[in-house]
């Protein structure tokens, strides 16, 4: 690598300046030609172009990412307990151990997508929500979106 202003071999990290809107590699007594550019550039300013552009691809990802809801354990103990059913018998219905229903409803364990998704179907509940809010205008997002709200305030309320 060399400086690519005054031609120098360089021995150190070449120091990277912008002068007059081009990006240059110098050397250290060179880097006062120009505009000392940091490693990471913080997109603030609009239309820095490349970096911004990634920054809002990772701001906002093109898949929903879907979560299991913070009070989970209460939405299912709840529900089971409204059809009167033990943790054996929820268990038995979504193929597993009474000891896991045990370890969600105490809030031990949460449970994954898989499984949260069988016993919301098994319960009439809602337990994954979408952190995702960008689709939310594609058509069945905003539905799923609101009867989220309505079923957990509907548990709460009873
Ligand atoms: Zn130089």
């Amino acid at each position: 690598m060399r400086c690519e202003i005054c031609g120098k071999k360089l021995v150190e990290e070449p120091l990277k300046i912008k002068v007059d809107g081009s990006i240059m590699f110098t050397c250290k007594e060179c880097s006062k030609f120009g505009k000392i550019q940091r490693e990471a550039p913080k997109p603030q300013r609009p239309g820095v172009s490349r970096s911004s552009r990634v920054t809002k691809r990772i701001q906002r990802p093109r898949e929903p990412t879907e979560e299991v809801i913070e009070n989970y354990r209460d939405i299912v103990r709840q529900a089971r307990e409204k059809k009167e059913w033990s943790r054996e018998e929820l268990a038995e219905k979504i193929y597993e151990k009474a000891s896991v229903i045990g370890r969600i409803e105490s809030g031990k364990m949460v449970p994954d997508l898989k499984l949260a998704k069988k016993i919301e179907k098994l319960l009439n509940v809602v337990l994954i929500e979408k952190t995702d809010n960008d689709i939310r205008d594609e058509m069945g997002q905003s539905k799923l979106k609101g009867s989220t709200i309505g079923d957990i305030a509907r548990i709460k309320r009873n």
